[in-house]
């Protein structure tokens, strides 16, 4: 499509930004959707946050992503945070509303839609969670708010495992949350459990490690999800299928916080299963280096 003067302008703010693959996914869906828009690549220096969110309203930007380190430091210069992103303490895509950008959290949803889409049941479940960090605050307020029956936070520094349970516990009252250290594994009680990887051990290049490699404890799992997609099979990956689990990395949940994202830009706008998939083999065939 040619960029003119009626071109909208829309871009994803981090630094490091050059490994992004959401400028190739939002610009393909601006072409299969016909929308005039063009996305980009904007890196912001750390402190100038405020600077950047400003200069985007100020000259119009239709709308912005927001990741790696900024999705906590963005929300201090919105005029609206919606209510999911509040709690989880983290945003990720900036719409635009009266007197500046309004705040969302996708991922988390995104990650909704991707165990949903695997068949994965949620509520009245036993689940674990790998890891506590910003992520793992997205998927524990996921699997809460969604009713699972037991949440099992697994973290190497129990206390930040802990201080997540907390404050799940402080949004949802009902339901059971524990935090313990990755080493307690074997003080799950015994069961099968559905699971969500999010530590960033065993990302590319570290793909020879997993937060937990006793195949004692991948006995235990049903179906998971390694919120990492590069490499497309993580050791985790491989030691639950190994014991005879599913296995789902995070391209899906990547995939759909982008798709929910250029939906609240334009809410006239369904993308159909067939351009989330056509987005899907784009993405691959950028991480398999074919593009
Ligand atoms: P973060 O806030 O820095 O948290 C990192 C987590 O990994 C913490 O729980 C940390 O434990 C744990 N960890 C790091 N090194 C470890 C080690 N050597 N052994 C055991 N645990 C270790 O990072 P994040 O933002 O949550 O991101 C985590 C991962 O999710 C990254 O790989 C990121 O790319 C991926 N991600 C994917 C998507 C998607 O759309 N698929 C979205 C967001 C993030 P401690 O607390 O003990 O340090």
């Amino acid at each position: 499509m040619m960029i003119s003067g009626k071109t909208k302008v829309y871009g994803i703010l981090a630094n490091p930004v050059e490994h992004s693959l959401s400028p190739a996914m939002h610009n393909f869906w601006s072409k299969q959707t016909n929308k005039d828009m063009v996305y980009v690549p904007l890196k912001v220096e750390p402190g100038q946050v405020k600077e950047a969110v400003k200069g985007a309203w100020a000259m119009n930007l239709g709308g912005m992503n927001v990741t790696v380190p900024y999705k906590q430091q963005v929300m201090e210069h919105l005029s609206q945070i919606d209510e999911d992103a509040l709690a989880i303490g983290a945003v990720n895509t900036l719409v635009p509303a009266e007197t500046g950008y309004k705040g969302y959290n996708t991922d988390a949803k995104g990650l909704l839609r991707a165990i949903k889409e695997k068949n994965i049941e949620i509520q009245g479940k036993r689940w674990v969670l790998l890891g506590a960090g910003g992520a793992a605050k997205a998927a524990g307020y996921i699997l809460m708010k969604e009713g699972a029956k037991q949440l099992f936070i697994l973290n190497r520094s129990v206390e930040k495992g802990e201080a997540l349970a907390k404050e799940l516990k402080q949004i949802f009252g009902k339901g059971e949350v524990k935090a313990m250290a990755l080493s307690q594994w074997r003080e799950l009680p015994e069961d099968r459990y559905s699971c969500i990887q999010s530590t960033s051990v065993g990302m590319f290049p570290d793909k020879d490690h997993s937060p937990i490699e006793d195949s004692e404890f991948f006995k235990r799992i049903d179906k998971a999800i390694d919120i990492i997609y590069t490499p497309a099979e993580t050791k985790f990956m491989r030691l639950v299928k190994e014991a005879g689990g599913a296995a789902y990395n995070g391209l899906d949940m990547l995939i759909y916080q982008g798709v929910i994202a250029y939906e609240l830009w334009h809410p006239d706008i369904k993308l159909t299963m067939e351009q989330v998939k056509g987005a899907k083999a784009l993405l691959t065939s950028m991480l398999e280096g074919k593009l």
